[in-house]
């Protein structure tokens, strides 16, 4: 099955709505004539809303970096007394179709669990919007031998009991913590290995039809400059990409590579 690779920006902490107007004002015109490829851009919350509006009329989608939700004897809750978090229904609300979940940054600052990953898809699924679940290994777990192992854990962790059907469409993203925004991008043996790989877990989890179906990004340092051999490679379907999508030109020819590469 021919997957359309799809490429997402994560701009994580940056980006107040004048700084987005200008980027989106650069970056629209260059990808009025993308074709055969899926695109997103993830604001921080607060530029969702004139993000949207920008976006307005052309195919790029909008994304959201994280959502919560509150679990009580099995039922999911998309609203209450929850300070200061923004629950998937709003999200949803707010003209989002994506949404990046368990991000390594938020594992690792904010204490995020493939429990609480898994929580957040099926909220996702509840309101009709779309995860991307972020894994991916330290360099600690690369250098002891463990990168399957972990990968393993986390997939099994993130996708328990996810319906089939909302499985297939949604979208993992690979992301080896070590090549985040650190500029140490994985070589490609290493990017098609992992990627395989949970290709194949996809098959022993849900079936065939899903693993085949399952857009899986590569993500950690990917630039214009080695994005195409990267998305060329058999099990990769684009890229999340952070530090090169806050830049026009950048992501535009990441895009472009995308297209290219398949
Ligand atoms: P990077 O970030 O492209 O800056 O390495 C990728 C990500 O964190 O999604």
């Amino acid at each position: 099955m021919a997957r359309r690779p799809f490429v997402a920006g994560n701009w994580k902490m940056n980006m107040t709505q004048g700084e987005a107007a200008t980027l989106l004002g650069e970056l629209i015109p260059k990808l009025q004539a993308i074709r055969d490829v899926d695109v997103a851009v993830c604001p921080p919350f607060t530029a969702i809303g004139s993000t949207r509006e920008r976006l307005h009329g052309t195919p790029v989608m909008l994304g959201a970096q994280n959502l919560h939700v509150a679990e009580k004897d099995g039922k999911l809750f998309h609203a209450g007394a929850y300070t200061g978090e923004i629950s998937a229904r709003m999200l949803a609300d707010a003209g989002v179709s994506w949404v990046i979940l368990g991000h390594s940054e938020r594992r690792q600052f904010f204490g995020e669990t493939d429990a609480s990953i898994n929580r957040k898809a099926r909220a996702c699924y509840e309101v009709g919007l779309k995860p991307i679940i972020c894994v991916g290994e330290t360099l600690a777990d690369r250098e002891a031998g463990n990168t399957a192992k972990v990968i393993e854990a986390q997939i099994r962790g993130c996708l328990d009991g996810l319906p089939q059907d909302r499985m297939a469409e949604s979208v993992i993203a690979y992301e080896p913590v070590w090549a985040i925004g650190t500029g140490k991008v994985a070589t490609p043996e290493q990017v098609q290995e992992v990627h395989a790989q949970i290709r194949a877990l996809l098959v022993t989890l849900f079936n065939d039809r899903v693993s085949q179906a399952v857009r899986i990004q590569y993500g950690g340092s990917v630039k214009a400059g080695n994005a195409k051999a990267l998305f060329a490679l058999p099990d990769v379907d684009g890229g999340l990409i952070g530090g090169a999508a806050l830049l026009a030109e950048e992501f535009a020819e990441i895009i472009q590579g995308a297209r290219m590469a398949k």
